[in-house]
């Protein structure tokens, strides 16, 4: 079975979500210095998602949706995965489902590449926020692309891997803070890593703006 980082490029994000919009959160197994870890209470709270009428995108904040129809998909194919539906403020639930998984990947091995650290602004802590995606001056196209995630992880009981089809990265990438605006924290995200099934009904639905860098698993 082959894993990929999925990834999210080249089109803006789609409206808004999660701890700067007031998300009720649970920090108890959180890193107490950035808030690294935070787990969600209930469905992910959501703005601007009203003229939205695509199967996958990401919202402002970087966190993952995708539709009622591709999660019926999922369901259907017997996909093994989180989630859960999605709210506005006025708690009513829309039909987009948050991506996401509480399998989380062992630590990037060091030959890992396509990505950078803000070492100064990493969390002295936890040391696990603010890894950022890396970006090369394609002459070409004449426009920024993203360098591609070239990420090495060692499993080492594979079994680990049965669990879900869907994974995420034990780096954060962003910068975590606990205080931001309105006294609302703001978090990075982990990458999430997916197998090929889901990869391929990603193919099938020809899904746009989703980009797979394969990743080694030793
Ligand atoms: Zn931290």
């Amino acid at each position: 079975m082959k894993y990929y980082i999925l990834h999210y490029y080249y089109v803006a994000p789609k409206g808004d979500s999660g701890e700067t919009l007031g998300q009720v959160l649970d920090l108890s197994n959180a890193c107490p210095t950035c808030g690294t870890g935070t787990k969600l209470v209930g469905g992910l709270l959501v703005t601007g998602l009203n003229n939205v009428k695509k199967d996958f995108f990401a919202t402002e904040a970087q966190d993952y949706l995708i539709s009622k129809k591709l999660y019926d998909i999922f369901q259907n194919a017997n996909i093994l995965f989180e989630t859960s539906q999605v709210v506005n403020k006025k708690g009513e639930f829309l039909d987009f489902y948050h991506l996401k998984s509480n399998y989380t990947f062992p630590k990037m091995l060091p030959q890992s590449k396509g990505f950078k650290i803000g070492l100064l602004n990493q969390c002295k802590n936890c040391k696990r926020d603010n890894y950022l995606g890396d970006l090369v001056w394609d002459s070409k196209k004449k426009a920024n692309m993203i360098v591609p995630f070239q990420l090495s992880f060692e499993v080492e009981d594979k079994r680990f891997l049965d669990q879900s089809d869907i994974f995420q990265t034990w780096e954060y990438w962003g910068k975590s803070t606990m205080k931001f605006l309105r006294g609302n924290p703001m978090f990075g995200r982990p990458s999430l890593i997916v197998n090929e099934r889901i990869k391929q009904i990603f193919e099938e639905q020809k899904i746009k703006n989703a980009f797979f860098d394969e990743v080694i698993i030793l």
